[in-house]
């Protein structure tokens, strides 16, 4: 059995999807081949895991698509297909050791909370000299840096900047986070309130680049909030499937791809695991990790074999988890300004950011984590019953395999068993007991995905790094995924690699999606 589409793509998560949406919007018929039963990869949405809650299994925030470029060109169609994003005033916050704040939407409620913090005059310059560079930052992380077309970036920056301000300015986009906080900021809940955000792109506080990572997510939240679809980021999978099959496109769930057809250098189509081949005239997009691609979709193709080497030695970063709890009622923050906070970061400080990220860089569990509480009802109250709320809880701090404990009190064989799960879930709910009062007596069910069931349930999340390959530098922006083979080329014509692995890496942007449906459209 065989079909014949424009293109065929691999996996079905937010950049396969963007893709295919913009081909199909051009006219392509584009079949998407997913080898587990649902679309939209890392984006979950799940009605039955507690009942009556519309529960985020995975990701959850929408800042990355809604000011991102797919979405300019995609937001009538959605819109069309009833997709409704929501926003609040009251993006983010943090509660450590030194005290607490918000950040707002709103600049007089944050020129307030960085003023009692003494930091206002600091958040200010931040903000202004960011902003007078916003441009050159977000283009960064949109350009296509392996195109010719880039050049006209690079010299819009040497024009802006001048020879020296773009030395100058490649330096800042190198510095770490804990340096550039310290020196600018006086005030530690400042620097609790900003460093954490690192986290979200893969990066701990004393990574390359996670000054430049702090600045653009902290300017992008203060600007853009902290949007959502109503009822989850399944509205907004099920419209983009919309827009390729309306327009003769086809899903294919259960269609795990064994095999990228090649013929004369050229990709031709994939194969099934049952063997069923499906064609493609134009383009394959292959959403996965290096290694599943050069050496097991592309295994009998021919391909350089420095190609390979580096695919093998892909490096993935931490682990996550993610925790859901059901709660009869609104949480009782100890601090009441977190209960209409989209995501409050509790941590004590940025000692035990550093020493958890370190930890378990080093293969150990922190025994401080920087503990992500969602709030999804204070953006989008019918994620609940009526009086209910949920909480949305990730921890991004875990060793991929465990060495041991830096606590000294869970004991592990190496593995995240469910035992080991349960008693590390066990220290997080501890450690947000005494400032969410209620977070046990008001809980009804608790659900737990460690590592091990983030794998299984998208093999792009190898050992659980729910980026799909370490950020740090060397892998990241010119670099993403492989030195050795940058950008979305793959040395097999009409085949592209897109996803989390490639750049502008992980993020619910469908960027790298984007940015090769532009390549193909034009
Ligand atoms: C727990 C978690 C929370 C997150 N929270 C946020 C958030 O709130 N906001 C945000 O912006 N980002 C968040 N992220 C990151 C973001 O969700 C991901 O980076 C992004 O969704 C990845 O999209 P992708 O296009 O790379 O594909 P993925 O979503 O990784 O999907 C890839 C798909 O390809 C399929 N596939 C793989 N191999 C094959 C094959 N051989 N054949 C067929 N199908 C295959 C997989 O089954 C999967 O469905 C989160 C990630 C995780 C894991």
């Amino acid at each position: 059995m065989s079909r014949t589409f424009d293109a065929v793509i691999v996996g079905s998560g937010m950049n396969a999807l963007v893709a295919g949406a913009m081909l199909a919007k051009d006219g392509w018929s584009v079949a998407i081949c997913e080898r587990s039963d649902r679309p939209g990869g890392a984006i979950f949405t799940s009605t039955d895991t507690f009942d009556g809650y519309t529960v985020e299994l995975l990701s959850s925030w929408h800042p990355l698509f809604l000011g991102g470029p797919a979405y300019a060109v995609l937001a009538d169609d959605l819109a069309a297909r009833g997709v409704r994003y929501v926003n609040t005033t009251s993006p983010t916050g943090v509660v450590c050791a030194d005290g607490s704040a918000v950040l707002s939407t709103d600049p007089d409620r944050n020129a307030e909370q960085f003023g009692a913090l003494g930091d206002l005059d600091a958040w200010n310059a931040m903000l202004a000299d960011f902003g007078s560079k916003a441009d050159l930052a977000f283009g960064l992380l949109g350009t296509d840096f392996w195109r010719t077309k880039s050049l006209g970036f690079g010299w819009k920056a040497l024009r802006q900047l001048g020879r020296r301000g773009l030395m100058a300015s490649g330096a800042e986009l190198l510095e770490p986070a804990a340096p550039w906080l310290d020196r600018t900021f006086t005030s530690p809940v400042t620097k609790s309130l900003l460093a954490p955000w690192a986290l979200h792109n893969g990066l701990g506080p004393d990574d390359a680049s996670s000054a430049f990572i702090t600045k653009v997510i902290s300017a992008a939240i203060a600007w853009g909030g902290m949007p959502v679809p109503v009822g989850g980021g399944v509205t907004v999978v099920d419209a983009l499937v919309d827009i390729i099959t309306s327009a003769g496109g086809e899903l294919r769930l259960n269609a795990d791809v064994h095999k990228v057809l090649v013929s004369d250098d050229r990709a031709t189509g994939v194969e099934l695991a049952d063997g069923e081949r499906i064609h493609a005239t134009r383009a394959v997009l292959a959403s996965v990790t290096p290694n599943a691609l050069y050496n097991h979709l592309l295994a009998d193709a021919d391909v350089a074999p420095e190609r390979r080497t580096a695919a093998s030695a892909f490096r993935y970063g931490r682990a996550g988890i993610q925790m859901h709890i059901a709660m009869s009622e609104a949480p009782q923050w100890t601090d009441p300004t977190m209960r209409d906070v989209a995501l409050v970061h509790v941590l004590d400080g940025m000692d035990s950011l550093s020493e958890s990220v370190n930890a378990s860089n080093r293969g150990f569990l922190p025994r401080r984590p920087t503990i992500v509480v969602g709030q999804p009802t204070t953006v989008d109250p019918s994620r609940a019953p009526e009086g209910k709320s949920l909480l949305w809880i990730q921890l991004q701090e875990n060793p991929r395999s465990i060495r041991g404990d830096l606590a000294d009190q869970i004991s592990s064989d190496g593995t995240w068993s469910d035992a080991t799960l349960e008693a590390y879930a066990e220290r997080v709910i501890a450690q947000l007991e005494p400032h969410i009062t209620n977070i046990r007596t008001a809980a009804t069910a608790r659900v737990v995905l460690g590592p091990q069931q983030l794998e299984s349930l998208n093999a792009n999340l190898v050992g659980g790094d729910p980026y799909a390959g370490d950020c740090r530098v060397d892998q990241y922006a010119l670099w993403r995924p492989l030195a050795t083979a940058t950008g979305h080329e793959t040395g097999v014509r009409g085949l592209w690699q897109i996803g989390a692995s490639t750049h502008p890496g992980p993020g619910l942007g469908g960027g790298s999606g984007f940015l090769v449906a532009q390549r193909l459209l034009s």
